[in-house]
């Protein structure tokens, strides 16, 4: 692997805790998309930084959800988009909601991306709802003059994202589905080494299952690339302050320890992350 091209982690300014709204919401294949006003977040977003939103009539339990696009929506000024997979009680509240409902919304927390400090090759690889952070990011390192490629993957054509959005953003994508329904039939695993070579990826980034971001960072590794992943580990406080959402890394020192995903992360290092005890 040559010198790093990549910058240290971005800083981060200090997450905001405010009382949002929902503005609009519509349904796109297996997600949906909602539009929230978030006085003073979308100011602070860097993507790769993520909201976690009070879920539910007590407003007690929250969830983790990734910042999709920032964008200035009528009288509201910027705004964030969320995708939304509904999953389970949290997901299914809040996609069920009607528009002017009020959230309360902190963030953007975690460590961003980080960006490379030259103009060179970058492929971006996305799974199903988790590709969300790439697109804002696709923007950025096309500002940079960075070469965008995209692997957009999922289990099927209703779980990929923004397939059409993903052609404007990158010079090429792949599509990878589990069942073929379109695309390539397979995994990230399965067609990331070739992505890889062919586009003389410098930097990769992904988002996704922790399978396929180990995929990812192998595949990294293997053709001398440095890769930045976003590891969804579930949140209990998305503050730093619990511990509950341990990540088995190295540090800097080469020793083994744990690293907090919501406030350490959830980007880390490929090259860090000790893929084979992630979620043990
Ligand atoms: C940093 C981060 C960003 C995220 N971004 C998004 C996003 O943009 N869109 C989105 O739809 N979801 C996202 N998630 C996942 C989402 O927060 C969880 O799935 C959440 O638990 C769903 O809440 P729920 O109450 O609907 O379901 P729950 O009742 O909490 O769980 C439903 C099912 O999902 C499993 N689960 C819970 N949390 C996770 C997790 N983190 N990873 C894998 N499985 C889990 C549970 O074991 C259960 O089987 C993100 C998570 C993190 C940590």
């Amino acid at each position: 692997m040559t010198a790093a091209p990549i910058a240290q982690a971005a800083g981060r300014l200090a997450p905001l805790h405010v009382r949002g709204e929902l503005l609009a919401g519509r349904r796109v294949g297996a997600f949906h998309h909602l539009t929230l006003a978030a006085p003073g977040v979308p100011e602070r977003f860097r993507p790769g930084t993520f909201v976690a939103l009070s879920v539910g009539e007590t407003h007690l339990a929250r969830r983790a959800f990734w910042i999709h696009q920032v964008k200035p929506m009528g009288g509201h000024g910027a705004t964030i988009q969320i995708v939304v997979e509904p999953v389970g009680v949290g997901t299914r509240w809040l996609t069920g909601l009607p528009t002017g409902t009020g959230l309360d919304v902190t963030g953007p927390l975690g460590r961003a991306f980080a960006l490379p400090k030259e103009a060179v090759s970058c492929v971006l690889i996305g799974e199903e709802y988790a590709a969300a952070p790439l697109f804002p990011l696709a923007e950025r390192l096309r500002e940079r003059g960075c070469r965008v490629s995209m692997i957009v993957a999922g289990r099927d054509e209703a779980h990929l994202l923004s397939t059409l959005e993903a052609k404007r953003s990158a010079r090429s994508v792949t599509v990878v589905t589990r069942d073929g329904s379109i695309g390539q039939k397979g995994s990230v695993a399965d067609v990331v080494g070739d992505v890889l070579r062919r586009e003389e990826a410098a930097v990769v980034y992904g988002a996704g299952t922790v399978s396929s971001l180990h995929a990812v960072a192998a595949a990294a590794e293997e053709h001398g690339a440095w890769s930045q992943t976003a590891i969804e580990q579930p949140l209990t406080c998305a503050t730093g302050l619990c511990h509950g959402c341990a990540v088995p890394v190295v540090g800097e020192d080469g020793a083994p320890r744990l690293a907090r995903a919501c406030a350490d992360g959830p980007v880390f290092r490929g090259d860090r992350v000790r893929w084979d005890e992630v979620g043990k």
